[in-house]
């Protein structure tokens, strides 16, 4: 089982050094767990993965870190693809490959977003597959340091997870693509993670704001 955190633009850098403090309280043995702090809150202990970079070394990217700046921190674990950086951001697929394939090439832990919005959820199943392939273009679902994240646009921040059901059908055909990990995320909350997890082809969760609160993470952890 794998529990990611996802802190958006949430958290100093304090405030994510005692985080990880509190979180180490508890015993995760059998869970993966993962903390996505922003950039300025990067540090370097195991469990910390970078929430974005350009898929450079260095150079002149005004706003933006690479490589280097990952480098320094012993960052090995990046987000890429999630659904505020495609619909806010503007990123478009072929970046995202881009960006993909060039932290695959640096053997990077890659968690790989894929999530559809709403007007194509309400058109059914096979108009949410077609979609969701369309942001497979580019990359490669067998990399061995693959995790894909599936998180409905509709579901994010929303309050209002997909239903079981929704997740087990969308799960299954994802796992017709690869044999990687597949979470789910959208509001997933310590009410209903334990019901989510049991899902087939639901290897864990990637959680946004109930991630916040750290006792509220540990207890979703030990839900894990
Ligand atoms: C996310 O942004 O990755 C996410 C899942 O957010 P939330 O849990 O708040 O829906």
């Amino acid at each position: 089982m794998i529990v990611a955190a996802n802190f958006k633009t949430n958290k100093t850098r304090k405030e994510t050094v005692e985080y990880l403090k509190e979180l180490k309280t508890i015993d995760f043995e059998n869970v993966k767990v993962a903390v996505f702090p922003p950039q300025t809150a990067l540090t370097e202990d195991d469990l910390i993965g970078a929430q974005n970079a350009y898929p450079t070394v260095n150079g002149a990217y005004t706003g933006e870190i690479g490589l280097e700046q990952l480098n320094e921190f012993n960052i090995k674990r990046i987000l890429i693809g999630h659904s505020e950086r495609r619909h806010i951001l503007g990123e478009t697929q072929e970046f995202i490959a881009e960006k993909f394939n060039f932290f695959k090439e640096n053997g990077f832990e890659i968690f790989y977003c894929i999530g559809e919005p709403l007007e194509i959820r309400k058109k059914g199943i096979d108009a949410v597959i077609e979609y969701l392939k369309n942001q497979f273009r580019g990359i490669d679902l067998e990399y061995e340091k693959l995790i894909v994240a599936y998180e409905p646009v509709w579901a994010i921040g929303t309050g209002v997870s997909a239903s079981i059901d929704e997740i087990r059908a969308t799960h299954a055909e994802i796992r017709k693509f690869t044999s990687k990990p597949i979470l789910y995320g959208g509001s997933v909350k310590l009410n209903n993670i334990e019901d989510i997890i049991k899902i087939k082809n639901v290897d864990g969760v990637l959680v946004g704001s109930a991630s916040l609160d750290v006792n509220v993470f540990k207890q979703m952890i030990k839900k894990a």
